[in-house]
């Protein structure tokens, strides 16, 4: 896949996690670097939970360009780094750092990479009624995207009320905890939940008739391509899209922080597509 050399003047990038070595992020990355020919190279780095702010901290002296931060080291990311943008202070989590000349800068392109993908539908939150399934780090980024985007409002369903409220609070007062039952009066539903991944469940045994043509479901979930939840609403009409692009888009803000390069970004989505359909 490399097309360069690697040197001593090779620049290197990677993701820090923990499990990590099955990150599509290298193929997503390399691909990008290899495309442009650039002299760069991105590799997956385990590293065990407690030691994420260490390992952030010493691409300083490491001189690492840039890393992705994937679980379980984002709160620990954003605490190693010397600046936030503005999304990775309001989340308190960063999934990505960049190295500017020794001084650290975390980011969260979750959210914007969402919105991205949201957009190559033609897609826009923009006044939009929305319902997001989950309170974790990928819902928490989605809804605080959804509200910067000016969506009219967010609706956040969760197990614990305390979680689901506080992901809410991030959209501020377009932002309310409601139930799986609002779906009905949602535009755009999206599960941030792992529900679905490796089980035939719908998450929250979310009630098919709530859902139709006009809405548009997103499943943050791109592994299988078609969840319970995408399956049964394309059955009642409604648009869907799964993670895949969102995973892209992510990276592909990453990819412009380090490099100031803009991502080719079809080559990149045919990488992950040619992927997983072998993986099939
Ligand atoms: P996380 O921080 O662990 O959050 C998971 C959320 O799902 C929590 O609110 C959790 O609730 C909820 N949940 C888990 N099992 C549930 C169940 N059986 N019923 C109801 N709710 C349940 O994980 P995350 O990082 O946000 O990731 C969430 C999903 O997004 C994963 O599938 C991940 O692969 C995907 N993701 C995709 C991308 C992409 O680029 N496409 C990026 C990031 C994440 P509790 O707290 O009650 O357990």
């Amino acid at each position: 896949m490399l097309t360069v050399a690697i040197d001593g003047r090779t620049n290197v990038a990677g993701v820090i996690g923990d499990p990590v070595e099955h990150s599509i992020s290298p193929l997503l990355h390399n691909t990008a670097f290899s495309t442009l020919g650039l002299d760069w190279v991105y590799v997956a780095f385990p590293v065990p939970a407690g030691r994420g702010e260490a390992a952030v901290a010493a691409m300083a002296d490491l001189g690492i360009r840039g890393l992705s931060v994937t679980m379980p080291h984002k709160v620990a990311a954003a605490r190693a780094c010397e600046r936030l943008t503005p999304v990775a202070e309001q989340l308190g989590a960063a999934n990505t750092v960049t190295n500017l000349s020794g001084s650290l800068v975390g980011d969260s392109t979750d959210g914007p990479g969402f919105i991205d993908s949201l957009a190559e539908h033609g897609w826009s939150p923009e006044g939009k009624r929305c319902l997001v399934l989950g309170a974790g780090g990928a819902a928490r980024a989605v809804v605080l995207a959804l509200a910067q985007a000016e969506a009219k409002s967010v609706v956040v369903v969760a197990r614990q009320r305390e979680q689901a409220l506080a992901a809410a609070a991030l959209a501020g007062a377009s932002g309310t905890a409601g139930s799986v039952g609002d779906a009905g009066e949602a535009d755009l539903v999206v599960n941030a939940t792992p529900v679905g991944m490796t089980t035939s469940e719908v998450p929250f045994e979310l009630d098919p008739g709530l859902l139709g043509p006009g809405q548009l479901v997103a499943d943050l979930i791109y592994a299988p391509a078609l969840t319970p939840l995408l399956a049964v609403a394309r059955e009642r009409g409604a648009a869907t899209t799964n993670g895949l692009g969102m995973l892209v888009h992510q990276a592909a803000r990453q990819f412009r922080a380090w490099t100031g390069q803009e991502p080719p970004l079809e080559a990149m989505s045919a990488a992950v597509v040619a992927h997983f359909s072998q993986l099939r």
